[in-house]
């Protein structure tokens, strides 16, 4: 019999930034602890083809997959509650579906027809719900459909998901739409009208949800307003679930399972399957309300107003932190304030120090002093692409006496760059998609801290960059005490290096934090932290208890 693909849309209404993504992450993680094989699909309704041009402050961090699409940072929530990678082909925007149409109309694909949203723009929405990596059969797609009930721009998308849940039939889709029901303290009350007019909106474009999602301030839907809403939405009232606010975003499945979701999904759809197995999910989650040490991390960086803009990052901690039973308090430090004057008193009272990645010079001279500082004074250091790159040019200005270097991204005519364009990139003129990107190979160097991390030989970590060690200064590096501890064979280019005198300071031209996840943090994060709750100890004499 045919494999029968069931298919969960996920909606939004009342306000953005209800947490679409983190609700579809959690459903995705309940179905597969059920033991089902579950992707996660995101719609974004602009016209950009991927956020890899935007700006952090419009966007957030652009999320990088293993086959090199820049995407939506939602894809990250998804890769880390489900620990499986997702690819191009979950985060799908309005400007790929117009591109792809476009393309086909001037290839005479529609034989003389006019080119209109019904039906060939919803055609090609309905044709990314299947087209999901071929060989992966999966049990359920979960499709978030990004924006807020009732924008203009979501209607191709709703539309064709109505008109897809229609030709899959009641057994094979189901719609799940998210809402606030906000407490108004005047009154004393919790309101359900916003969520009567938000399921209106939806059935006047013909989708009836089968669930509500209830966003509330506190546990506080009562039966009564359950059955309130179930009455004037047209939902089964056991179908009105509550999502209350909580301190971790990794406690939001056990909420939902306590609400039975996955239950409701599961007998909606008709899908058999066994119970929800979370006993790691549920370790991790006892974990992380007893730590044992308690670190402070600076992240030096140029985008500290909008901390979505290092998302992956700070999950990285979060989940290194409760390998280590430490609460990481991780600080955002604004480069650009940072001199070598003053580096001292915004630096001290840290444990570790993390330089993440970035583009263009500004901030970056607040960079090197920060590396500077955490060099000297022996701070577990981590760097991160540019992280790396700015540690290489504090490194060959202070330790190798190379005054001027920089990178070809700050000063292209320099004779010091001891970081560079590679040669394919000199070519290139468009911004869209045209950095290395995605997943490449790295061989590590066997007794160097890297390795005794990671525990293998070869490890496969993702980019997204233009610039490169320069391989001519390899050699004045290496004699003055840098360790190259990882490199792309294929290429011959530096992905790692560390310092040899250092209690831990290494930095990759990766972005490992992609690639932590719940049940699995990165092994350089963990060893990060590690450090860091030794480097504190040692300041403080004993352990810090939480
Ligand atoms: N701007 C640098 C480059 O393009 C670093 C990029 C990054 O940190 N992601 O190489």
């Amino acid at each position: 019999m045919k494999h029968k693909t069931k298919y969960i849309f996920v909606t939004g209404g009342v306000i953005s930034a209800l947490g679409k993504g983190i609700v579809s992450a959690s459903l995705g993680m309940l179905l597969k602890s059920r033991g089902l094989k579950v992707t996660i699909q995101k719609f974004d309704p602009y016209i950009n083809l991927d956020p890899g041009t935007m700006s952090p402050y419009q966007h957030g961090e652009v999320y990088v997959t293993e086959d090199g699409a820049e995407t939506d940072l939602d894809l990250g929530h998804y890769e880390r509650f489900l620990g499986v990678n997702m690819t191009r082909k979950n985060n799908i925007t309005t400007g790929q579906i117009y591109n792809n149409v476009i393309q086909k109309e001037r290839n005479g694909d529609y034989h003389g027809v006019t080119v209109q949203v019904i039906p060939h723009i919803t055609d090609e929405i309905k044709s990314f719900i299947t087209d999901l990596p071929q060989n992966e059969n999966f049990d359920v797609v979960i499709t978030e459909i990004g924006g807020t009930v009732g924008d203009i721009e979501s209607l191709p998308f709703l539309e064709a998901i109505r008109q897809f849940a229609l030709e899959q039939g009641k057994d094979n889709t189901m719609f799940i739409h998210l809402t606030l029901v906000p407490w108004i303290s005047a009154a004393s009350e919790l309101k359900t009208k916003p969520t009567q007019h938000s399921v209106q909106k939806l059935r006047e474009i013909g989708i009836i949800p089968d669930v509500l999602i209830c966003r509330t301030p506190k546990k506080s839907l009562t039966k009564t307003i359950k059955s309130k809403i179930a009455l004037f939405c047209n939902v089964d009232k056991d179908n009105v679930i509550e999502c209350y606010d909580t301190d971790s975003i990794y406690k939001v499945p056990l909420i939902l399972r306590g609400e039975k979701l996955d239950k409701t999904v599961t007998e909606r759809l008709k899908i058999k399957c066994h119970e929800a197995i979370l006993d790691e999910w549920n370790t991790f989650v006892d974990k992380i309300s007893t730590p044992n040490f308690h670190v402070k991390i600076g992240v030096v960086g140029k985008y500290v107003k909008l901390p979505d803009a290092y998302k992956s990052i700070l999950e990285a901690f979060f989940h290194a932190g409760v390998e280590n039973s430490a609460k990481v308090e991780v600080k955002l430090i604004d480069s650009e304030k940072i001199t070598s004057e003053n580096a001292k008193s915004y630096l001290l009272n840290l444990d570790g120090i993390l330089v993440p990645g970035g583009f263009d010079i500004r901030g970056v001279e607040g960079k090197i002093e920060t590396i500077r500082f955490a060099r000297e004074n022996k701070v577990p250091f981590f760097g991160i692409c540019l992280g790396l790159q700015c540690a290489s040019i504090e490194f060959a200005r202070n330790v190798c006496n190379i005054k001027n270097a920089t990178s070809g991204e700050f000063q292209p005519k320099s004779r010091s760059k001891v970081i560079d364009l590679m040669e394919e990139q000199k070519s290139v003129k468009k911004l869209g998609g045209t950095m290395r990107l995605g997943s490449y190979l790295c061989t590590l160097t066997e007794g160097t801290k890297t390795y005794k991390s990671y525990g293998k030989d070869i490890v496969t970590e993702r980019h997204r960059h233009r610039y490169e060690f320069s391989n001519q200064f390899r050699e004045i590096f290496e004699a003055n005490g840098m360790v190259f501890s990882g490199i792309w064979e294929e290429q011959n280019l530096v992905e790692i290096i560390e310092l040899k005198n250092h209690p831990w300071f290494v930095a990759t031209q990766f972005h490992p934090e992609l690639k932590s996840r719940v049940i699995n943090c990165h092994p350089l994060f963990r060893d990060f932290v590690k450090a860091a709750v030794v480097f504190s100890q040692s300041k403080n004499g004993n352990p810090e208890k939480d």
